[in-house]
């Protein structure tokens, strides 16, 4: 596909308008297949951190969920999505980013050619925090250990942080988003890169964002090609 049709593709996904001139119009675009869906190869120690998680105790949460949600999406993901914490929804049907940010996820994805098959999603909290607030200090902490399991286990090749509380937790810092976005820093401890965007809850209520959150994309995917070559 040329590069200019493919961007406006991508923009198109993203919600983004684009004016172009009607004599540089490109063709109505072919409709790809439905994308290949990867089955999560399940191995033992990933059903048994899965089985771990949906019995977890470690903090007060456990006691407001309806259920665990661990994740979803491709165990062998070159992307991986970390996001805040679960909603209503998620809480509901066990499945993280399902909710109308969710929706908005997905476009985003779309737009780097990826969906939930294709990333792992997950969050920096496995349960819902009472009235969707932020999570506490305690709580970040004793769920740690799973997400960075779940890193492990999948060996990403670039983690896409998105929104504060998932950049700030990662990436230990109290940066705001604005400052961290546009560059790609390193995971502690792993060669792991991460690019920080902002969250699609946020682009929701200020969608003129939305170009800086596709120079984001751009980012990681440039990021990943250059680590494949
Ligand atoms: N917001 C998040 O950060 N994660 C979800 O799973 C849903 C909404």
């Amino acid at each position: 596909m040329p590069a200019e049709h493919q961007r406006l593709q991508y923009l198109e996904a993203l919600g983004i308008d684009v004016w172009v001139p009607r004599s540089q119009a490109p063709e109505p675009a072919v409709l790809a297949d439905e994308p290949t869906i990867i089955s999560d190869t399940l191995t033992p120690d990933w059903e048994e951190l899965r089985t771990t998680v949906a019995a977890c105790t470690l903090c007060e949460l456990h006691r407001h969920r309806t259920q665990t949600v661990f994740g979803v999406g491709n165990r062998q993901a070159d992307w991986m999505i970390i996001g805040e914490a679960p909603g209503a929804e998620e809480d509901r049907r066990g499945e993280p980013f399902v909710g109308r940010a969710g929706k908005l996820l997905d476009e985003m994805l779309r737009a780097v050619g990826l969906d939930r098959s294709t990333a792992f999603i997950a969050n920096i909290l496995k349960c819902r925090p009472p009235n969707n607030r932020d999570p506490a200090a305690d709580e970040a902490a004793a769920c740690r250990g799973y997400l960075e399991r779940q890193i492990d286990m999948i060996n990403p090749r670039l983690i896409l942080a998105v929104g504060r509380i998932a950049a700030q937790q990662l990436l230990h810092c109290d940066t705001a988003v604005g400052r961290m976005r546009g560059r790609v820093h390193t995971l502690n401890n792993r060669q792991v890169p991460v690019v920080v965007t902002y969250h699609p809850a946020y682009l929701l209520r200020s969608p003129s964002q939305k170009r800086k959150v596709w120079d984001d994309l751009c980012l990681a995917r440039q990021t990943v090609e250059d680590l494949q070559t």
